[in-house]
């Protein structure tokens, strides 16, 4: 039986661990943190579970919706009860435009509100500006803001991407982040267009949740890793990969404490700056590569209020704009949009952190908890203050895909591919959200398989 070791219990770790079990290996996940599940965790606030970190995700895409009935969560996944998301735009909340790419619009009519009469008319002079299209990797917001005007990306793209990402228009890569847009069209609205169309109408819910916190996710997933005769082991972070003659061996634990794991193949489901030390003494062009993945920086301020403090609205949240220059950027009416957390309070998260910015998040808690509530009071309707708080701090939490990031991770893999049996997997790479997380922990099993192939032969 082949022995491969998983080192990170996040989403993708977890998921690549479920599918070696299935394939019949030996499996060992070994995970720093004291429990599984990395930006999926869920705790009280105000005695309500509320999702310190990922609290939602796509189910337009079979992964996580096929993991979570592999491991029997199938039937609890529950859709939010209001859709509806709203942004700060022109002086106040507007909804979010229908029929848009990450804001990108597919029709100059729909962004009235957000943009002013004139902004919309210079949305609609992309389908007869000259010039050509970019053909390679290009930043999103120039790309936007030349065919389509700036306020397009300051008021739409730049928030979105703010909201996935915790990234910036002017930085992120167009083909990793809006890969459904077409480089090769003159104008960004066909392309837009033809995109929308293209994913189709859905009468089908978008987003799913769990009621007990997405954060029971990676539980369920490991204990169907247990019960398939994996191993996890946790509060040992890996320390070191070593090269033997059959295999690898993996050290963890601190230096005073260290053990070994003699394997054949190793899965590395780590962030991009850990997974580039571990890989530096064993493929050092990759290593390099992946220490240039930068992260952003967030921090989710989860607050609790008296219903009779807060509005009545049937909206989802809001995102804040970076050119008004507030600290939250994004905020979540989490009891309005999950059925499951309504009750006598009211459940409020708010988002801080940007790339590049962290003067805010050099803030202590209580000075965080205070901005938003500032944020609530003045901006969203609420009244007197919070009765209860909870700060949950993500440092380095969200992987930045700068221009160049899908022939970076092309470059990562090939690398890679001279080990005997190693694959990366995780968010650095194919996508931040949770489906695109599983996705490359399901590849990256399949990988290590496959390079086992050959010892495996007698
Ligand atoms: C605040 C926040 C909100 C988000 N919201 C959403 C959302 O609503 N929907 C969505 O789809 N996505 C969301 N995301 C993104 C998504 O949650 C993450 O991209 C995804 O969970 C990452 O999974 P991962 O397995 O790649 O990495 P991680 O979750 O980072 O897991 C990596 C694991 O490796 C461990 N580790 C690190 N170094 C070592 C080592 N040397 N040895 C052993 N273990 C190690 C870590 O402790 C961690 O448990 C959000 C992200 C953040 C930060």
């Amino acid at each position: 039986m082949s022995r491969v070791v998983v080192v990170g219990g996040g989403i993708a770790g977890l998921a690549a661990a479920h599918a070696l079990v299935r394939a019949g290996a030996e499996v060992t996940v070994v995970e720093g943190a004291t429990e599984v599940g990395g930006k999926l965790r869920v705790s009280e606030v105000a005695g309500v579970a509320v999702d310190e970190g990922a609290e939602t995700f796509l189910r337009r895409r079979p992964e996580g919706v096929e993991l979570a009935a592999a491991v029997g969560l199938g039937e609890d996944l529950v859709s939010p009860a209001v859709g509806g998301a709203q942004v700060w735009a022109r002086g106040g909340l507007r909804p979010l435009p229908p029929r848009t790419v990450l804001g990108v619009p597919a029709d100059p009519a729909g962004v009235g509100g957000v943009l002013s009469p004139i902004e919309v008319a210079r949305v609609r002079l992309d389908r007869w500006l000259p010039g050509t299209a970019p053909g390679g990797d290009v930043a999103v917001g120039e790309w936007v803001g030349r065919r389509l005007g700036r306020a397009v990306v300051d008021r739409l793209v730049d928030p979105l991407l703010g909201g996935v990402y915790a990234g910036r228009a002017d930085r992120l890569s167009a083909a990793a982040t809006l890969p459904q847009l077409p480089r090769t069209e003159r104008s960004i609205l066909a392309a837009a267009n033809r995109a929308v169309a293209a994913a189709g109408p859905s009468d089908q819910p978008i987003f799913a949740g769990l009621p007990a916190g997405l954060g029971t996710f990676p539980a369920a997933v490991a204990e169907s890793i247990t019960a398939g005769g994996g191993h996890i082991v946790t509060g040992r972070a890996v320390r070191r990969l070593e090269r033997t003659a059959s295999g690898w061996q993996v050290v963890h634990g601190a230096t005073i404490d260290e053990q070994v794991i003699d394997c054949d193949g190793v899965v590395i489901a780590i962030p991009a700056a850990p997974a580039a030390r571990l890989l530096q003494a064993h493929a050092p062009a990759a290593a390099s590569r992946l220490g240039d993945i930068e992260a952003a920086s967030v921090a989710i301020i989860t607050t609790a209020w008296r219903t009779e403090d807060a509005p009545a609205v049937a909206s989802s949240g809001y995102l804040v704009p970076a050119v008004y220059r507030r600290p939250v950027k994004a905020v979540t009416l989490s009891s309005t949009k999950w059925s499951h957390l309504r009750g006598d309070k009211a459940i409020v998260r708010c988002s801080i952190g940007r790339h590049g910015e962290v003067a805010d998040l050099q803030r202590d808690d209580s000075e965080l908890v205070e901005l938003a509530a500032a944020e609530l009071t003045s901006f969203a309707g609420f009244r007197g203050a919070p009765i209860d708080a909870r700060v949950s701090r993500w440092g380095g939490g969200l992987p930045q895909y700068a221009v160049g990031h899908l022939d970076r991770v092309a470059a990562i893999r090939a690398d890679l591919a001279e080990l005997p049996a190693v694959a990366v997997c995780g968010a650095s790479f194919d996508g931040v959200g949770i489906p695109a997380c599983i996705r490359t922990g399901l590849d990256a099993a399949c990988a290590v398989l496959a390079g086992l192939t050959p010892h495996e032969q007698p």
